[in-house]
């Protein structure tokens, strides 16, 4: 080879791999230690390059010089993983309080939570145009999951539910919720009767609709699960099932009456094969431990000086009295049955979680729900988790991980990696060590935007005004 056409060759072949073959992305990510939730790596030195809303490559930072983008963000000793789901909010209060419930969007985000399942709610319209509006980035908020209104039997417990009285009802209801679009069905034990709660969920199933929801107390959580029950919400009916006088208590009164007995006559072997079913067939149960302790102890705990209620509106602040007073009279009837239930529900975590039950971690905040801020209360959530037994990379699974897979999306989101969703977390400590580190968020991004953490502050502050 002739020397001059050597250096020719030489000096393209240095070209092309300073320039032309460096694929672009719209954002870097430097120096990131990426946390795997799933298998709790911890995996220092990468480089993740975003398109768009979607996580392009996640490359070792050697081969950095492969990419180049208009933004770079360093993460140098920080912490980065995907963002949080809360897997059980409210948007409600009528037409009147449409606003003060959209206003408090950024709030989940500003907590680092990228995606919500409304589990239903009166303003199901409006949530609908939001769940469009922050998929295109129109607005500024988490992605949306949401049941539309839910589904109880004769003059429903919540207003905006759909009615169905009788069995011959359920296909009118699910009809109106698939026109509707929604993502899953949510059943609510106003007046729901135990025919109807079994029909819901035979015919979702058909449909192909995942459901969760309450459960009319004179029904049994494992018929449903035979029949396809894909979740339960709180912890009452999993607790039923636990007891060998379930059946007999549901002869003589089938309420919540029966809870502090249900809670007495626990049974440690039973609930280990009740756990085995609910495991085999993936149902889904949520146990929301914050808003159950925040309601037990709502008479005792002063919330006039919570740093966020200042975020709050004034009209949503009025709708936190129901549960005032009804603490009140159970109080007055020496009804602990709010405390038992809490204490309970701490104990069954870690057996659940050691058999394989699919755990959610949902903070049920909203209007109505005292004190349980959006936002912050998925936090609280999983730090009862951890108060409860779970390591804080378990506790961070019954969202990251398990909040995708309720949807079956799990290809889109969970980790970072190549093709999925880039909606990510930068943290400045790590939430393996400590679950409160999960606090210090430096930067979040979500449906293709990036908000620093100062950003996130302007953000707050735009909430509070
Ligand atoms: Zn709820």
């Amino acid at each position: 080879m002739k020397k001059a056409f050597f250096y020719i060759l030489l000096f393209s072949v240095l070209f092309s791999a300073c320039n032309s073959s460096r694929e672009e992305a719209e954002v870097l990510i430097l120096n990131a230690t990426i946390l795997d939730i799933a298998s709790g790596e911890e995996i220092p030195g990468k480089m993740i390059a975003i398109s768009g809303d979607t996580i392009q490559a996640v490359l070792d930072m050697e081969e950095k010089d492969n990419f180049k983008a208009a933004k770079t963000i360093d993460a140098k000793r920080k912490f980065v993983m995907p963002g949080l789901w809360d897997m059980h909010v409210h948007f409600r209060g009528g037409d009147t309080l449409a606003v003060e419930n959209k206003d408090l969007l950024p709030l989940f985000l500003a907590y680092g939570i990228t995606t919500v399942r409304d589990a239903g709610g009166d303003i199901t319209t409006n949530v609908l145009n939001w769940r469009k509006k922050i998929g295109t980035g129109e607005l500024t908020g988490p992605t949306i999951f949401t049941s539309g209104p839910k589904l109880d039997g004769p003059n429903p417990a919540w207003p905006g539910s759909i009615e169905v009285a009788t069995p011959e009802d359920i296909p009118a209801a699910l009809d109106a919720l698939e026109k509707l679009e929604v993502d899953y069905v949510k059943m609510y034990d106003g007046s729901l009767s135990k025919e109807v709660f079994y029909g819901i969920i035979a015919a979702a199933e058909e449909r192909g609709y995942k459901t969760t929801g309450h459960m009319p107390m004179s029904a049994d959580i494992l018929e449903g699960v035979d029949l396809g029950l894909d979740g339960s919400e709180h912890l009452y009916y999993v607790m039923k099932a636990c007891s060998p006088k379930a059946d007999s208590l549901t002869r003589v009164n089938p309420g919540y009456g029966m809870m502090n007995e249900i809670i007495d006559t626990y049974d440690e072997e039973l609930a280990k094969q009740v756990f085995q079913r609910l495991k085999d067939q993936q149902v889904y149960i949520t146990p929301t431990l914050h808003i159950g302790k925040t309601l037990a102890e709502v008479l005792e705990v002063d919330h006039s000086k919570d740093s966020l209620l200042p975020y709050i509106g004034d009209g949503i602040i009025d709708t936190y009295r129901g549960r005032i007073q009804s603490a009140k009279r159970a109080k007055s009837a020496g009804n602990s049955m709010r405390n038992k239930m809490e204490q309970k529900s701490m104990e069954m975590i870690r057996p659940m979680y050691n058999a394989g039950v699919p755990l959610l971690a949902g903070s049920d905040c909203g209007p109505y729900n005292s004190f349980v801020y959006p936002g912050e209360s998925l936090h609280s959530e999983l730090e009862r988790f951890v108060a409860s037994g779970l390591t804080p990379r378990e506790a961070l699974k019954t969202s990251v991980i398990n909040g995708p897979a309720f949807f079956e999306v799990q290809d889109s989101y969970g980790s970072i990696e190549k093709g999925k969703k880039a909606d990510i977390l930068i943290l400045k400590k790590n939430p393996f060590s400590d679950i409160k580190n999960l606090r210090q968020v430096s930067a979040i991004l979500a449906n293709g935007q990036i908000f620093t953490r100062e950003e996130l502050q302007e953000m707050l502050e735009t909430v509070k005004q």
